[in-house]
């Protein structure tokens, strides 16, 4: 039975190295897929992940109807035995209705790979859509760990290393960048709640006036 998949988990949990890994596994088969991202960090039309490895992908435009374009290219002798769409989270919800259909009405596999949540902990409309209508959901546990230590569960957003709370849900950046960007980072949830990113732990740790006072 065809299946949607969701991978959903943190940025930084290796979801683009799995939607690779899942490529490559199918493709070594003889196996044709059609890869679609959006906003990847390597640029348009492009599938990467932080371990260096990059393919080719479509990259999907607002209002693109995906069981139509999936249609069209099957109708013109194109292949399609699964596909792989990474970066599900800026999909629009009818998108991911589209891909259900896909794998409903076309008996076509659908791997969906996104974040769960923005950088206020509130679902993302495509992958909102994707926990509704998905066969499966498999929650990613690459141990993505936060400054302290623990186990990465919260996307903050960050601008200068500064955690923000407000602002457009999606900006695209990455968890690598410099000074006064804005960038992303991971987070455990107390240090989400408490807005405490690893430059401001830093920060505060070095501060004097949160040094412990010895009493004489
Ligand atoms: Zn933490």
């Amino acid at each position: 039975m065809p299946e949607l998949v969701f991978f959903s988990g943190t940025m930084d949990c290796g979801k683009s190295t799995l939607a690779l890994q899942i490529e490559h596994n199918r493709s070594a088969r003889g196996l044709v897929g059609l890869i679609l991202t959006r906003d990847d960090r390597a640029g348009e039309g492009k599938l990467s992940s932080r371990l260096g490895l990059v393919t080719d992908a479509v990259e999907v435009e607002d209002g693109v109807d995906l069981y139509a374009y999936l249609v069209d290219r099957l109708s013109r002798g194109g292949r399609a035995d699964y596909v792989i769409a990474d970066e599900a989270q800026f999909l629009a919800p009818e998108q991911i209705d589209q891909l259900a259909r896909v794998v409903d009405d076309l008996e076509i596999d659908v791997f969906a790979f996104g974040i769960t949540t923005d950088f206020r902990s509130k679902l993302f409309p495509g992958s909102q859509r994707l926990v509704e209508l998905a066969d499966r959901v498999e929650v990613l546990q690459v141990e993505a760990l936060c400054w302290c230590g623990a186990r990465a569960t919260h996307n903050a957003r960050t601008v200068g290393g500064v955690m923000v709370v407000e602002g457009a849900q999606v900006v695209v950046g990455d968890v690598t960048r410099s000074a006064d960007e804005i960038g992303y980072e991971v987070l455990c949830r107390r240090h989400h709640r408490r807005r405490m990113t690893a430059a401001s732990a830093r920060a505060a740790a070095l501060s004097p006036d949160v040094l412990p006072v010895t009493p004489h």
